[in-house]
Order: structure tokens, then sequence, then C-alpha cells
């Protein structure tokens, strides 16, 4: 497991990087991290930060003991991330650190719905 370079603590739901792959704990270690590049003209910045925080959120909703309206809206709320972020499935991780981690929510997110949701309410 990553460590975060700034407080040393290993990284987990609340990873953030930066523009040359360095990985961070939180935004609070991302932001205090010394020398970091600016990232904020970056093409991806915004969408990376729009699938993390969704990528976040979601998770953090999912809960097995949900009942059947939660779940739903869950459900409807991962399928219109995954719609809205569908190109960067066609770059399949490719053109930067921020490309790649977009990818891999993305991923993850589909992996959420179809393990979790769908395979759990059939039960
Ligand atoms: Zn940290």
């Amino acid at each position: 497991m990553t460590k975060c370079i700034v407080c040393k603590k290993k990284i987990g739901l609340y990873l953030r990087v930066n523009n040359e792959g360095i990985a961070f704990c939180s935004d609070e270690c991302y932001e205090g991290a010394d020398n970091s590049p600016d990232d904020r003209d970056h093409p991806y910045i915004d969408d990376y930060d729009a699938i993390r925080w969704e990528y976040i959120a979601c998770t953090n909703e999912y809960d097995s003991e949900a009942g059947e309206e939660e779940i739903e809206a869950l459900q409807e709320r991962i399928e219109s991330a995954l719609d809205e972020f569908w190109e960067y499935t066609a770059l399949e991780g490719g053109d930067g650190v921020f490309a790649r981690e977009i990818y891999r929510y993305w991923q993850e997110l589909e992996e959420l719905l179809g393990e979790k949701i769908r395979l759990g309410r059939d039960v």
C-alpha cells in the first residue's frame, strides 16, 4: 500500500494525485505539499476532481443494508457518472496521470454497480 509523502499515512479512499503521479492521502496533504506542480490548468483536472468526488461519495453512500429506494438512487447516480465519463474508456487510461485515474475510477464505479449493487439485489 502506498504511503502519503506528506503525512506518511497509508493512502485509502481519499487518494489524490498530482500531474506528476505523486500520491497523497487527502486534499489537505496535496495542498500542503511543497513544490507541487500547478494542476489547475490541466485539461483533465475538472473531470478528475468530479469523478473522484463521485467515487468517494458513492462508496461512502453504499451500504449493503440499505433499502430498495436508497440503492436505486445510488444506482442511478453511478450510471449517470459512468455515462458522463464514458469518453475516457476510449483512452483506456492512456494520455497522462489524470486520464489514467479517471479511467480507474470509472472501472471502480462500474464494479460497485455491477458486483455489489446489481448482484446484491438479485440475491
Ligand atoms: Zn497525507
